[in-house]
């Protein structure tokens, strides 16, 4: 089965390289495991000891250690450590005093993304090591397009860098991100310049805003309380609704499309409405909901009149499986809304919200098919046509023989072929 231009519709291109290249936490089991982690000068960041990956589901008692309870395994320097959804952070009191931070030393959504643009800066030598492991990631799983929600002007312009120098075998789309309101026209500046310098490889389309958190963390915005808490928490929302109108309206009004990070049904229904305020003042644009991981018939209705695009990662569905129920109670009808999508004519996409999950036409296409047991809707189209990109401005091509990726090939030229098995 030969495939053209196949995308990944949501990643996020730097930090896919960044952590193939970083202390991985996955594996860990108890989080007193984390002493026993190698210690190579790689793994720091000037003198930051950093990992990524964590999830204590995997540990006994769910526990998660303060920064008192890290100091006795790490005394002599600070630590940081992310969570695998990427939406905490933990810290030792080393890194507290640094942060200037105080408390137990875990740091949820806003503030863990603070912490982490307070850690030393890369070289620009290692962020080009990370875009081209990034690169490679892609494209031995078969991808040649990806939509990029993490990226700032320097790491577009390294990207270019790379293109200039027939390094970058991927077409990236860029969106993006702004933490506030308060840095949203440094971003929009940014993005506008970005826009001029737009090439065949890489073009700057939005800017892109977090509206909730996640399920895994229990911060995504829900309709309903979270149905295995007793505190009665529906989630947070992390911006407020005139900051979030103001920035779908300033971008729209320069040209940009709007990004909005929406897992739960209430954020994206509330996002819904405030595009929809925008839009009856005239001002118009393309609204992108990134994962909309739940969704209500009445919010899918309100999409209609809009310029609505949704991005969804089946393989989350793989990884939330085991607690999606637990969580969700009676808002699991609404869980995965692929087909429900399709069929009120809402244009959507696939993705891997790389790193987050790896990239694998192959894992969206088990999850699809895999969740019709769990009740979630049947997909009733070809899943591959929500894996192409809509708008390529050059070619790929992607070879798949035996469910597996034969061969990519970006521009002509051959950017991964899988090896003969050895017998
Ligand atoms: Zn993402």
């Amino acid at each position: 089965m030969l495939l053209k231009n196949l995308a990944d519709s949501h990643v996020h291109l730097m930090a896919t390289g960044q952590i193939r290249c970083t202390l991985s936490l996955a594996k860990l089991r108890d989080w007193r495991e984390l002493s026993d982690l190698p210690k190579d000068r790689e793994f720091f960041r000037d003198h930051w000891y950093v990992g990524f990956g964590w999830d204590e589901n995997l540990w006994p008692g769910k526990e998660i250690p303060t920064a008192q309870q890290l100091d006795q395994l790490f005394p002599d320097f600070p630590v940081y450590f992310s969570r695998c959804d990427g939406h905490s952070g933990l810290t030792n009191s080393l890194g507290l005093r640094e942060l200037g931070r105080t408390g137990s030393g875990l740091f949820k959504e806003k503030e863990h993304l603070e912490n982490l643009g307070k850690l030393p800066a890369y070289s620009d030598e290692a962020r080009e090591r990370f875009l081209i492991e990034s690169c490679r990631t892609f494209n031995e799983a078969g991808f040649t397009h990806v939509r990029d929600l993490g990226g700032n002007e320097s790491q577009f312009l390294l990207a270019q860098k790379l293109e200039k120098e027939g390094r970058l075998t991927l077409q990236v789309d860029w969106n993006f991100p702004c933490q506030d309101l308060k840095s949203f026209e440094n971003v929009l500046r940014q993005a506008i310049r970005c826009r001029q310098l737009s090439s065949a490889q890489n073009e700057l389309k939005g800017i892109k805003f977090f509206f909730d958190g996640s399920l895994g963390s229990d911060t995504a915005l829900l309709s309903k309380p979270y149905a295995h808490r007793c505190d009665h928490s529906h989630g947070r929302q992390v911006w407020s609704d005139d900051d979030a109108k103001a920035v779908i309206q300033r971008s729209w009004e320069n040209g940009f499309e709007v990004a909005v990070h929406t897992i739960g049904d209430e954020a994206v229904d509330r996002i819904v409405n405030l595009a929809r305020e925008v839009s009856s003042k005239g001002i118009g644009g393309r609204l992108n909901l990134e994962h909309a991981e739940v969704l209500q018939p009445e919010t899918i209705k309100k999409m209609k009149p809009l310029h609505v695009v949704c991005h969804l990662q089946p393989c989350h569905w793989l990884s939330d499986k085991a607690w999606l129920d637990q969580k969700l109670g009676e808002l699991k009808a609404y869980a995965f809304p692929w087909e429900a999508l399709r069929r009120a004519k809402i244009p959507f996409f696939f993705g891997s919200d790389s790193p987050i999950e790896p990239p694998s036409l192959f894992r969206n296409l088990q999850a699809l098919d895999e969740s019709v047991s769990f009740g979630i809707a049947a997909l009733k189209a070809d899943p591959i046509e929500f894996h192409l990109c809509p708008s390529p401005r050059v070619s790929g091509e992607t070879e798949v023989k035996d469910g597996q990726i034969e061969r990519v090939v970006f521009q002509n030229k051959i950017v991964f072929q899988r090896k003969p098995e050895l017998i």
